[in-house]
């Protein structure tokens, strides 16, 4: 698991959390074969949003439909901590509804800085993030299994054929005369 995020995206992230602090923001990011697209802010309706968020239900179902509809898929949740580490809280862990999605939270204690993380269960580890325009090395399209015996057979038919070529252009063995005295 990991998440790629463009520089632009990073950028709308960190200026959605420096406007609301001291409260915390959340939002998704969406997007296609791990391609982020889209960030979304949604509204934080935790009872205390200076330490805590909790995403508007209704909210989020209306968002996730439409990108449905677009054919984009939910790549991560985010939200920020004014005040912290870009590190999961214990009620962050206990409010996390996908455990197949990253959580990226973005740390405003200092610098601006951002981890992402895979909450499954009470289980928390970290998810490899790429902040950066350019595909990081993970994310270039590996082959598939077919694509790759595809590639094998290619390979070693073209390799017959040239051996078969090479002994047809071989020239004709020479004729040894031997002269009996
Ligand atoms: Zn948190």
């Amino acid at each position: 698991m990991y998440l790629w995020l463009s520089r632009e995206h990073a950028q709308t992230i960190q200026q959605h959390a420096l406007d609301a602090s001291p409260c915390e923001v959340c939002g998704i990011i969406a997007g296609l074969n791990q391609r982020t697209s889209k960030v979304i802010p949604l509204p934080n309706i935790a009872d205390n949003p200076q330490q805590n968020y909790h995403i508007d239900d209704c909210a989020f179902s209306e968002v996730f439909f439409q990108l449905q509809r677009e054919g984009l898929s939910l790549l991560a949740f985010y939200h920020s901590h004014p005040t912290g580490d870009p590190i999961p809280s214990p009620t962050d862990i206990k409010q996390v509804t996908y455990d197949d999605v990253p959580y990226l939270i973005i740390g405003l204690r200092r610098e601006p800085s951002f981890a992402a993380w895979s909450i499954q269960w009470d289980k928390v580890t970290p998810v490899d993030l790429y902040i950066g325009n350019q595909i990081p090395f993970q994310a270039e399209p590996s082959f598939s299994q077919v694509q790759r015996i595809a590639i094998i057979m290619a390979v070693a038919i073209a390799f017959a054929f040239m051996i078969i070529l090479s002994l047809s252009l071989l020239p004709p063995a020479p004729i040894i005369i031997t002269s009996v005295p």
